[in-house]
């Protein structure tokens, strides 16, 4: 079977890819088996000069790498280049603590002849999406590696090149053959793969939907798993917020990315009092962002993804308005050619609407007005999901509070803009997911935490 990309700013075929083989598939196995049983036993020292050498090697290549991001899946230019420098830092982040995090331990209270040891699990297969088509990869594949595992990458079609690139950065920093390999491979290859008794561990980024056939695979053979998977993020306006400043986030963190962020801010739960104000601040910041070609640095929005994705976004938007909701900006399909949709801003929204009850894709604001504190909160929380959540507020601790003790969330955020750092735990709860990537707690998940005893 073929792979075809296609850049989504113009609908024009970049490359095709032939899919590998189910017995190229076996090979790929056995090799990362067998690289396994050298890279366990190399030392943590020599590990942790192979992630800093990576990341040399992706801040060197990081125009050759946006580039690619920006041509297959859209995303501007400018936040490519970022994305890079963050995956850079982040292997440079698990070279500088990660041994730390992997020593061996002798809790308190333990008997004075035993302790904890971190020891690899073997080959873990990484099935992962094209939204952040690198940094989804190295953040998983960095703490994986220095823990001593092996990975096989299944990646999204559509960012087919990122993935190969993606092995070449770890073949020229210095990672021997076998440790991390890339598979072209669809679904079905992938979910036979999860089953294969020489895959230890699985890990997913994805949807919800998908998350639960991989999860329902993995725990049938009782594999270890991570699911880091669909949201929809509250960010809460309170009636003492500071409204120019929760506008800006609510903006920047709707638009980045083209809106194709897990962690977005997909329902803006605003207080009733200062419903009308925030709007138009929202409003005017979103009509001032300008979409266009994302190889432009001046772009801030360019196309979404795939075309299938505008259709199903534009979908929610068309539901959610026939259901009673109203457009205050955008929800129009732009004439020409790509996958573009415009900055779109939706009030009114209730349950039963699309853009209330599902996670939205794409550049789509959705307001959702609350009488007060108390029922933000419970709106917010009227989610299955669970990944992220802000809360602006001029009352820090209140903020902190509300954060703290009733967002169902894995990140909650006060007057800022919900983002990963390699140094925190990231993942969800509910229908998010669960398990958590980055930092210890991260670099943890991947290792059998086995007890030493010597008598
Ligand atoms: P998706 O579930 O469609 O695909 C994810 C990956 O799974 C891709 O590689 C895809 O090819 C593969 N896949 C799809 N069906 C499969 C199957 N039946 N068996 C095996 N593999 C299969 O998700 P997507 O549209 O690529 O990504 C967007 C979703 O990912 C959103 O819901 C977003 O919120 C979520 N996401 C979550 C996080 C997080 O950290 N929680 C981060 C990024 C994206």
């Amino acid at each position: 079977m073929a792979i075809h990309t296609l850049n989504p700013a113009t609908g024009k075929k970049l490359r095709t890819y032939r899919e590998h083989s189910p017995r190229q598939c076996e090979l790929a196995v056995a090799r990362a088996q067998r690289a396994f049983a050298a890279w366990r036993r190399t030392s943590l020292g020599r590990r942790t000069a192979r992630l800093r050498a990576l990341a040399r090697e992706l801040h060197r290549q990081r125009a050759d790498f946006a580039a690619l991001a920006t041509a297959e899946m859209g995303k501007p230019v400018t936040q490519a280049l970022a994305e890079v420098e963050k995956c850079a830092l982040g292997c440079q982040f698990f070279a500088d603590h990660g041994a730390a995090w992997l020593a061996d331990e002798r809790p308190a209270g333990a008997p004075a002849h035993r302790y904890v040891t971190c020891q690899p699990l073997g080959v873990l297969l990484a099935i992962m999406p094209w939204n952040f088509p690198f940094w989804q990869i190295y953040r998983v594949a960095a703490p994986a590696l220095l823990g001593g595992n092996t990975v096989l990458l299944k990646h999204a079609a559509n960012v087919t090149g990122c993935a190969l690139l993606i092995e070449a950065s770890f073949r020229r920093a210095g990672f021997p053959p076998g440790v991390f390999q890339a598979l072209v491979v669809g679904p079905e290859q992938a979910s036979a793969l999860v089953s294969h008794p020489g895959v230890a561990a699985v890990t997913f980024t994805g949807s919800t939907a998908t998350g639960k056939k991989i999860a329902a695979l993995a725990g049938a053979a009782l594999k270890k798993g991570v699911f880091e998977l669909g949201g929809s993020d509250p960010y809460l306006v309170l009636a003492d917020a500071d409204l120019a400043l929760a506008a800006e986030a609510c903006a920047a963190a709707r638009l980045y990315n083209n809106g194709q962020s897990c962690v977005a801010a997909k329902r803006l739960i605003v207080v009733e009092s200062v419903r009308a104000e925030f709007e138009a601040l929202l409003v005017a910041r979103l009509a001032a962002r300008r979409s266009g070609d994302p190889r432009a640095a001046t772009a801030d929005l360019g196309p979404l993804a795939r075309a299938d994705l505008r259709d199903r976004l534009h979908a929610q938007v068309r539901q959610s308005v026939r259901c009673g909701a109203k457009l205050l900006l955008g929800g129009r399909v732009p004439a020409g050619p790509g996958f573009f949709y415009p900055p779109t801003v939706l009030t009114g929204v209730r349950p039963g609407m699309a853009a209330y009850d599902d996670e939205t894709f794409g550049p789509v604001a959705v307001v959702i007005s609350a009488p007060d504190e108390a029922a933000a909160v419970r709106l917010a929380n009227d989610t299955p999901y669970g990944l992220g959540a802000a809360v602006f507020t001029r009352d820090r601790r209140r903020g902190e509070h509300i954060a703290r003790e009733q967002l169902e969330c894995g990140n909650a955020f006060v007057n800022e803009f919900v983002r990963s750092h390699p140094a925190l735990p990231f993942g969800g709860v509910k229908q998010s997911g669960h398990g958590r990537e980055l930092g210890a707690f991260g670099l943890r998940e991947f290792v059998n935490c086995k007890t030493v005893s010597v008598g």
